[in-house]
């Protein structure tokens, strides 16, 4: 996806934007290049990939829930910034926290930060299920993409979310996961709302986006140690 496909493809996704979001974007994939070369950040480096995989695909949570009538979010396990940084380029209404356990992908993230002057951005290097247990039902949105089962990133999400606040985890193929979690949903306080199946333009792969809404206020038995998250997890896989 070059810039000018870019460009029309988030205006289809009902986003505001101006230059300067766009400019914001150039910086930030040659930023993500060079940096790359030090700490491998990621596997897409070319910039239309780029394009496409990081910046277009993080906006599509859009298509799911509409950012404009919210005031925060979480991005965990963000990585490189991914989604929660290119929405917080172009959400200013939002503050957007990044949590991401590497220290040098944190490194990259306060580079970014500063050198996009993105004021509504803070990094917090910490594990997602420490951080969840310590910052209960503060969030109006949490989400993630390509962090773990959605059994697993239920838990680490659902204790920092606000009651009648939402789960939006960016998916590929979700094939069994809905039903391998079914059990973790009731027992947590959340229901499905809703799930969007799309594909990514060009490369024609599926994407889901699931929209959970948290209903009641979690048991503070969640998040549990991560390692007793996945010996569960081993139980419900198929
Ligand atoms: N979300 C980014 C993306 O889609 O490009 C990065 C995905 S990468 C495959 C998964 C990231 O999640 C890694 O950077 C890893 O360090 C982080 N991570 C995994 N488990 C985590 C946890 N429990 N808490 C915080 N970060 C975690």
């Amino acid at each position: 996806m070059n810039d000018k496909e870019l460009k029309e493809k988030v205006k289809d996704l009902q986003i505001i934007v101006d230059e300067e979001m766009f400019t914001k974007l150039k910086k930030y994939a040659e930023l993500l290049k060079i940096w790359n070369e030090k700490f491998n950040l990621t596997r897409i480096i070319e910039k239309n990939d780029i394009n496409l995989k990081h910046f277009y695909d993080s906006l599509c949570i859009q298509k799911a829930i509409n950012l404009y009538e919210y005031n925060n979010l979480v991005d965990f396990g963000t990585g490189a910034g991914f989604p929660g940084m290119v929405l917080a380029i172009f959400f200013k209404n939002l503050k957007v926290d990044l949590i991401e356990a590497n220290t040098k992908k944190c490194l990259f993230l306060n580079e970014i930060k500063e050198n996009l002057q993105l004021e509504n951005v803070n990094i917090i290097n910490k594990r997602a299920e420490d951080y969840s247990k310590e910052n209960r039902e503060k969030y109006d949105i949490a989400t993630c993409r390509a962090v773990s089962h959605l059994s697993t990133i239920i838990e680490l999400s659902v204790p920092m979310i606000k009651i009648n606040g939402f789960f939006v985890p960016l998916k590929g193929e979700i094939k069994d996961e809905i039903e391998e979690s079914k059990s973790k949903i009731k027992e947590i306080g959340i229901k499905i709302e809703k799930i969007i199946n799309y594909k990514l333009p060009i490369e024609n792969s599926t994407r889901n986006i699931i929209i959970l809404k948290k209903i009641t206020k979690t048991d503070h038995k969640y998040p549990r140690e991560y390692n007793k998250i996945i010996k569960d997890l081993k139980n419900v896989k198929k």
